[in-house]
């Protein structure tokens, strides 16, 4: 039977947004409660080596840290839901949240923290190989390719680390990327460049993906140069997409101002949204930065300011009292 609970504070999502807010919360005695989602830890977790998170001079592992920050989350006393929030109706406080499992969640405020997910290219014979040699995660399906021959398309960091990760499998990786320069950091690039197994094809995209049935995998790709138009054909096993992601907001469309590419639009040096009492924090609001400590610095703005909301909402009732 599905049941109904009252919160002063309901984070959706548990990345390091979701988590530092969590902590942060948790700490103003605000009994958060987290709806973490469908991937608990949110993309961290298909992520392997982290060495730009402050703190650790060792190089740490992205599920690693998600753990000690649900760890340190729990130990303050955040509530955890192993749930995916269905529907909200933000239209009056305190704010309905409903989850798959029928449960209903009223939040006094609420952090947005649902991050962004994997884009697509959309090319039907992508959708048709997707799970059958096409991919968005490397860290998920990169040991499927054993021995085998790979493609990586992006020139972001996520393709960088993708095929540098995929070598530890792969007898071959090559990065197929749109222009002729990476936008990844230098010192992923130059690990890149001086890999043996790597290969890239510059100003160049994926138009196709050739693949076979029966079962049904990925045998190739039909790569077009974008200046010449000239199509070329690489024999490949795995395509990995890695062109960059997409915020999570589909659940507030229509409810939070959003700015034009989707992301939702807050105050300046606030994660304060268009509705009162409910802020946003991490990928799904950020389209500049999308590192894991600028989210986790939103997270704890966000918990900040809803608990400065919550403390002026409370005097304006005792004064209306
Ligand atoms: P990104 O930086 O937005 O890069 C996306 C890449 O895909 C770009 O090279 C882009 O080409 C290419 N691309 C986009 N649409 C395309 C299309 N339709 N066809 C072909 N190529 C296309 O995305 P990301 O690499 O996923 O990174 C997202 C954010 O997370 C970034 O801020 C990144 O720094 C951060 N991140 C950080 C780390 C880390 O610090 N270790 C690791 C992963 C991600 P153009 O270059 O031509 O635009």
């Amino acid at each position: 039977m599905s049941k109904t609970s009252h919160a002063k504070v309901v984070i959706i999502g548990s990345g390091p947004a979701g988590y530092t807010a969590a902590i942060y919360a948790a700490r103003a005695m605000l009994e958060p409660v987290m709806i973490q989602g469908i991937q608990p830890g949110g993309q961290l977790t298909v992520t392997t080596d982290v060495e730009n998170y402050p703190g650790f001079a060792d190089v740490i592992q992205g599920p690693w840290l998600m753990e000690q920050m649900e760890k340190q989350a729990a130990h303050v006393g955040t509530r955890f839901v192993p749930d995916h929030v269905n529907t909200v109706d933000l239209g009056r406080r305190p704010f309905r949240l409903v989850c798959d499992s029928g449960d209903i969640y009223f939040a006094e405020a609420l952090v947005i923290a649902t991050g962004a997910q994997a884009r697509w290219l959309d090319l039907p014979s992508e959708q048709t190989f997707r799970g059958h040699g096409v991919s968005a995660c490397a860290t998920c399906d990169g040991f499927f390719y054993k021995g085998k021959e790979v493609v990586v398309i992006g020139g972001g960091n996520t393709a960088v680390e993708e095929a540098l990760f995929l070598t530890n499998f792969a007898s071959k990786v090559t990065v197929v990327h749109r222009r002729d320069v990476f936008r990844a950091e230098r010192i992923l690039q130059e690990r890149l460049f001086r890999h043996p197994k790597i290969n890239v094809i510059w100003n160049s995209v994926l138009e196709d993906v050739r693949g076979s049935e029966g079962p049904r995998k990925v045998v190739g790709a039909a790569i077009r140069n974008v200046k010449t138009d000239v199509v070329t054909e690489l024999r490949s096993d795995g395509i990995f997409i890695a062109i960059g992601h997409a915020p999570a907001t589909e659940l507030f469309a229509g409810q939070v101002e959003m700015k034009p590419n989707g992301y939702i639009k807050t105050a300046p040096y606030s994660t304060a949204t268009s509705v009162p009492g409910v802020f946003a924090a991490g990928d799904v609001t950020d389209d500049v930065y999308r590192q894991a400590v600028t989210a986790a610095g939103m997270g704890c703005m966000a918990a900040l300011e809803a608990e400065r909301f919550l403390a002026a909402h409370h005097m304006e009732s005792v004064a209306a009292e």
